[in-house]
């Protein structure tokens, strides 16, 4: 069991993306943080497929959680278990907790240091470079960025991206779709929907590949970009397994507090908050957090906690390094407009300095 730290109240939180990451910054001063993520760096999800044709990207967008985090205790571990009083860790920890925050978004097969993930994107480039075609499995966020990433850089080269649903970027509305695929298609982007591939016993070494449809797909490499599954399997066996929904999703209340628990909050993709799962969100989450525990760890009523409104559809999906599409509450649009405010940096010194490291700088 962990020491607790003078006087302080204990604050656990569970997961180092951009919502555990912002969070266990603001509240270090606060509280006696522990933050538990089985990476010793936070990543900024959506600057990876950037990374992939350009690795040196990687340099800023990987930042080491002790850059930003610099007065709690790191566990590099993941959590799988949660009583009502501890978390306990892979390797047997037990960390007792005043106050739990579960930020578990997605589960992350990354590997555990910065290095070894900066080695990986130069892998991944290596094998784009040495392919002259290409094949991407699934058409969501991160499959539409890579294909674009890789049209944009490597016109050259072949690329065929398969979809199992009707349209691409199912999680925005049909124009953004359809706006999407005329842009790949212009850029020579083979697209199949309603398609799928069985990757489960897939080699590295295929090289030819059957749809459901019957179709055959030479290509010299290949991308599996479906959706991560959402990391909440850890609880299911837990006392919290009746504090879910159906997909999997920790509900939660207008405080972002777990429901029917007094000092348990989620925050990020692991809510069940009725918006669209974004980044921009799951900070807002951890900003109204950091002051709801204030108020809980002042002795405040909890008449006076702050409720989170969510927030209305929109996204961004880049196009490459200049263009977007951007689906936005009244229009939907694609090209170089939206394209200035993602693409180019992808919002890289922006989340930095949220962070409180140098926007500009690289990692250690
Ligand atoms: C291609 C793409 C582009 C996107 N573009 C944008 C954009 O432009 N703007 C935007 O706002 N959003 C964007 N998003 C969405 C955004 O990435 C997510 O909404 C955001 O990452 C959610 O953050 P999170 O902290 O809740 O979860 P995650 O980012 O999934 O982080 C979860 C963390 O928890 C850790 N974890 C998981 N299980 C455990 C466990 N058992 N124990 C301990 N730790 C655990 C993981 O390792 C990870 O560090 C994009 C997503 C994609 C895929």
């Amino acid at each position: 069991m962990e020491e607790s730290r003078g006087s302080k109240r204990r604050l656990v939180i569970v997961g180092g993306g951009i919502a555990g990451a912002l969070l266990a910054k603001n509240m270090q001063f606060d509280a006696d943080v522990f933050l538990v993520d089985p990476k010793e760096y936070f990543e900024i999800p959506w600057a990876e497929l950037r990374s992939k044709v350009e690795p040196t990207f990687a340099d800023r967008s990987i930042i080491n959680h002790n850059d930003y985090f610099t007065n709690g205790r790191l566990v590099t571990s993941s959590a799988v278990s949660v009583t009502e009083s501890e978390i306990l860790t892979k390797e047997g920890r037990v960390i007792a907790y005043d106050y739990l925050v579960l930020a578990t978004g997605h589960e992350s097969s990354a590997p555990r240091t910065r290095n070894d993930r900066l080695e990986q994107f130069v892998e991944e480039n290596q094998k784009i470079k040495s392919s002259n075609s290409i094949l991407i499995i699934g058409g969501g966020p991160t499959g539409v960025e890579l294909a674009a990433e890789i049209a944009v850089d490597f016109p050259q080269k072949k690329v065929t991206l398969v979809h199992g649903g009707p349209r691409l970027l199912q999680f925005v509305g049909p124009k953004a779709s359809a706006k999407t695929l005329n842009w790949l298609t212009s850029k020579g982007v083979d697209v199949l929907l309603d398609q799928t591939i069985d990757s489960a016993g897939l080699s590295e070494e295929a090289k030819e590949f059957k749809t459901s449809a019957g179709e055959t797909i030479h290509a010299d490499c290949y991308f599996i970009c479906i959706g991560r599954p959402l990391g909440s399997s850890w609880l299911r066996e837990s006392f919290l397994k009746d504090c879910m929904d159906r997909q999997g999703r920790l509900i939660v209340d207008d405080s972002l507090r777990v429901m029917g628990k007094k000092n348990i909050f989620a925050i990020g993709d692991i809510t069940d908050v009725a918006e669209i799962k974004q980044g921009f969100f799951a900070q807002k989450h951890a900003i109204i957090v950091a002051k709801n525990l204030r108020l809980l760890m002042k002795g405040m009523s909890e008449a006076s906690l702050h409720k989170y409104k969510p927030g209305t559809a929109m996204a961004i999906v880049s196009l490459g390094r200049k263009e977007a599409v951007a689906h936005l509450p009244v229009i939907t649009t694609i090209g170089c407009v939206p394209g200035k405010i993602k693409s180019k940096d992808l919002f890289v010194g922006k989340t930095r300095k949220q962070l409180g490291v140098e926007p500009r700088g690289g990692g250690t």
